[in-house]
């Protein structure tokens, strides 16, 4: 029932070991948290899953393909940032449809994909909206649709409410967290917030100087004094 597989994967820049023999196991409903420290790994994790880099060792699968040699746009997966990298001068909607116009889509098919990014998001009413006339949590929203619109198989968040004020952060974990229920497909939801990864997140991945230290470890954070 391993949807994601990340076999053994190493990377290396140079001396540094950025990643050490990771392994790790992803299922398709769930919502996996990497929690670590600024250093410890988490991007270049997210990368290699992206394939926007590759390991020195290991294999990653999705639905057992190995896709270690795959460019990212072969992967089939959306990717929501820390900065939410609209585009000032388009519409909502065209931010939104920016993937689907990358892969010469039909005009049919990008309105039938808006109008079910912006119904499952609440943004049907900010279409004609331009960036700066969204507030910060509107914007998040618009960026996880553009990472949604696709239809991807994954979807890898990287500190994407790290932006956000506290009341907002919580509002959007919530939101979140429902987002990825109601797909049904797995988010991999990078974070240095141990309270952020413990209230959305079904599973946690600790990952410290590129290992990975400890999975599943809400009683022990729980418990810890
Ligand atoms: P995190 O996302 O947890 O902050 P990173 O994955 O960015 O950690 O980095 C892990 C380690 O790998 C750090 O020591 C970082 O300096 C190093 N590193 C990451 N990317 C590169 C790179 N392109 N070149 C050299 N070192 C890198
Ligand atoms: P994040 O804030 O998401 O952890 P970083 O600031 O660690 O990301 O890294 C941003 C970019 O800089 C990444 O592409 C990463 O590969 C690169 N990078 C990180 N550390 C180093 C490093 N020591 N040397 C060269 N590039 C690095």
């Amino acid at each position: 029932d391993s949807y994601i597989r990340i076999d053994n994967v190493s990377r290396r820049y140079g001396a540094v070991k950025a990643l050490d023999s990771v392994t790790l196991d992803i299922a398709k409903e769930e919502f996996i948290a990497i929690l670590g420290p600024s250093g410890s790994g988490k991007s270049t994790l997210l990368r290699l899953i992206a394939g926007l880099d590759r390991p020195t060792e290991g294999h990653i699968s999705f639905e057992g393909k190995d896709v270690t040699g795959l460019p990212p746009h072969k992967r089939g997966i959306g990717m929501v940032f820390q900065e939410f990298l609209l585009f000032p001068h388009r519409t909502v909607r065209e931010n939104l449809a920016f993937p689907l116009r990358m892969r010469r889509e039909p005009q049919t098919v990008i309105d039938e994909r808006l109008e079910w990014v912006a119904g499952v998001l609440s943004l049907t009413a900010l279409l004609d909206r331009y960036p700066s006339q969204l507030s910060g949590g509107q914007q998040q929203r618009v960026a996880l649709g553009r990472g949604l619109i696709a239809r991807p198989t994954l979807l890898l968040l990287d500190e994407p409410l790290a932006n956000l004020d506290r009341e907002l952060r919580q509002e959007m974990e919530v939101e979140i967290r429902r987002y990825q229920k109601q797909l049904g497909i797995p988010f991999i939801y990078v974070t240095h917030n141990q309270e952020e990864a413990l209230s959305m997140s079904d599973r946690i991945a600790v990952i410290h100087n590129g290992r990975l230290e400890a999975l599943d470890v809400r009683q022990a954070i729980y418990d810890s004094p």
